[in-house]
């Protein structure tokens, strides 16, 4: 079946297509609609006429959210196998997110739209949350289902509504994330579009559009953030990490290398909130090596299809020539490949995880954020020089320290210059809390309240009794 975009509450072809390719085989094997302007502006005009009834019923929106949410949870198998055909994470992680995006419209359907109140003299002064209207959301390949949710469903909840264009690498599961939940929502509230880059700055820049939820690279942010400033619209940019983690001296090696290596490998390191470089004390970076060797070389790398898998290939061509070029820089400066390092001789993009050493920074595997399987990993003198090397950077997203006193760990986190902080985790997110990044990062926050205030405008509301 082709994929269709949803604009007005109705299926959509495209007057052309797109190929999107298999990163696990390296083949297309399936088209994504190109929408082009003329159905751009029918998406956000549907959206608008959408807003002024679905703005005023909440208690509507909030049943509708909870049956969006089952709808979701009911075809989570059939979304999680688009995904991981398209983005080529394994199979069992692609279903767990698309379970936890219905979880995500659960909790919105669930949350509280603040409201406070007081008396000032003669009146009663209200402040209320109003929503902003259509909303563009932007989710980038690696996780297009969960973190178009962390947009749309807050968006929903109070009042917006939407026009979701997920990345041209990834745009099937969202495509039939909108046919679910189209048939729960009243016509225009949630529009699906596909397309690249150029699509997504016509939405952005597109009159009607008031606010912009976008996850993605620094460099496009950026570029997003100029084209909302003509209209000052609202905008939640959650934009790329090179997260430090910091292993102390006194840790078990044994016991935090499963973690450590998790938190730098899940998703094939494609993740922004990864643990992008690795920092260990001098006394310990044997023993840890030799423990992240034996997990990296027993990691079942595969197809994404096969429920056996672990690790999948990197999510498409592009990225993976990224990462090819990080290590070519890294080898010619003299960086030890403990494992992998080199692109598998099988179909599709696969680079196995692989582990670098003698490497510092001025390169870009250490100075940018590589986004992939290649861990460059550090030794350090003294904690006040691991923190200063953590922190000497434009990225501000998370950061972690691993040691076994909490209290250290979580004075030395406070030291870290980053939206979220960790000790003896990395990447563990807690979903009621704010995530986002400082510095280069990011701008404003998603999830829990913070996520719901990124959606609306404050309105004070002064009434007198005469
Ligand atoms: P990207 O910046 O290339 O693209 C993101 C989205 O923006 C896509 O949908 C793309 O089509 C669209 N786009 C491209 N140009 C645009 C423009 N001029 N105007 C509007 N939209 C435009 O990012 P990507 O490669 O898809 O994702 C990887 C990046 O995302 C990494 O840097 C990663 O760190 C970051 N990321 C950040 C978070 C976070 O929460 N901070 C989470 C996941 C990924």
């Amino acid at each position: 079946m082709p994929s269709l975009m949803s604009i007005d509450g109705v299926a959509v072809a495209g007057q052309h297509g797109f190929e999107v390719v298999n990163p696990s085989t390296g083949a297309p094997f399936a088209e994504a609609p190109a929408c082009d302007e003329p159905t751009l502006n029918r998406a956000v005009e549907a959206a608008s006429k959408a807003f002024g009834a679905w703005r005023r019923d909440e208690s509507a929106r909030r049943t509708a959210l909870k049956a969006c949410a089952a709808a979701i949870r009911n075809q989570a198998e059939a979304l999680g196998r688009t995904l991981a055909t398209e983005m080529g994470k394994p199979i069992t992680k692609a279903i767990e997110e698309a379970q936890i995006t219905a979880f995500l419209f659960d909790q919105a359907a669930e949350a509280q739209i603040p409201v406070e109140q007081f008396d000032e003299g003669r009146a009663q002064v209200t402040i209320v949350r109003r929503p902003l209207g259509v909303v563009a959301a932007l989710p980038p390949w690696n996780f297009p289902l969960g973190l178009g949710a962390w947009k749309v469903a807050p968006a929903l909840l109070t009042g917006n509504t939407v026009v979701l264009k997920p990345s041209p690498y990834a745009p099937l599961s969202s495509l039939q994330l909108g046919a679910i939940m189209r048939e729960w929502l009243p016509p225009g509230v949630l529009n699906v579009i596909s397309g690249g880059g150029e699509l997504g700055e016509k939405l952005v820049t597109h009159p009607l559009v008031r606010g912009v939820g976008f996850t993605g690279s620094i460099a496009t942010g950026q570029q997003v953030a100029r084209s909302a400033a003509t209209q000052l619209k609202r905008l939640t940019l959650e934009l790329g990490g090179n997260d430090a983690a910091i292993v102390l001296d006194d840790v078990d090696p044994k016991q935090v290398a499963s973690r450590i290596f998790w938190g730098a490998f899940a998703n094939s390191g494609q993740i922004c909130g990864a643990i992008k470089r690795l920092y260990v004390a001098e006394s310990v970076m044997r023993p840890l090596l030799h423990e992240l060797t034996r997990i990296a070389q027993a990691v079942r790398v595969g197809d994404a299809l096969d429920p056996t898998t672990e690790f999948g290939p990197i999510g498409n061509r592009a990225q993976l020539d990224r990462i090819l070029s990080m290590l070519d820089e890294a080898k010619r400066v003299g960086a030890h490949l403990v494992t992998g390092g080199e692109r598998l001789n099988r179909p599709g993009f696969f680079v196995p995880p692989t582990l670098v050493t003698k490497v510092a920074e001025g390169i870009r595997l250490v100075d940018d954020e590589q986004f992939g399987p290649v861990l460059p990993i550090m030794s350090f003198r003294t904690v006040e020089e691991a923190i200063e090397r953590a922190n000497a950077t434009a990225f501000g997203l998370n950061g972690s320290i691993w040691t076994r006193n909490i209290a250290r760990g979580t004075e030395l986190a406070g030291e870290l210059e980053c939206g979220t902080a960790w000790v003896n985790q990395h990447m563990v997110i807690a979903l009621r809390a704010p995530f986002g990044g400082w510095k280069a990062s990011g701008l404003g926050r998603e999830n829990g309240p913070w996520g719901i205030q990124a959606y609306t405008e404050v309105q004070v509301i002064h009434a007198s009794a005469d």
